[in-house]
């Protein structure tokens, strides 16, 4: 389990390796943070984070970006953009 090594696979475009493990820990994370299942946000396409639609992405990293942390676009810019 290695979250950075995926962070490092999605930044070089590679689709990102998710073993069940993982998938687990992710979800128990979503769970935890956002008390909102990445599953059902991510069937009904909606962002893990405010629960809004995450349908509108600025390019295809953030695209990805989605499908890993399934946050929106506004939430992947407030947790990217520390400022
Ligand atoms: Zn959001």
């Amino acid at each position: 389990m290695n979250i950075l090594k995926n962070f490092d696979l999605m930044l070089a475009g590679k689709p990102p390796e998710k073993s069940p493990e993982v998938e687990r820990l992710l979800e128990e994370i979503g769970m935890r943070a956002f008390g909102r299942s990445r599953e059902l946000a991510s069937v009904g396409a909606q962002c893990v984070c405010c629960g809004k639609p995450a349908t509108e992405f600025r390019d295809q990293l953030s695209h990805r970006e989605y499908q890993i942390s399934k946050l929106c676009q506004v939430c992947q810019d407030k947790v990217f953009n520390e400022e």
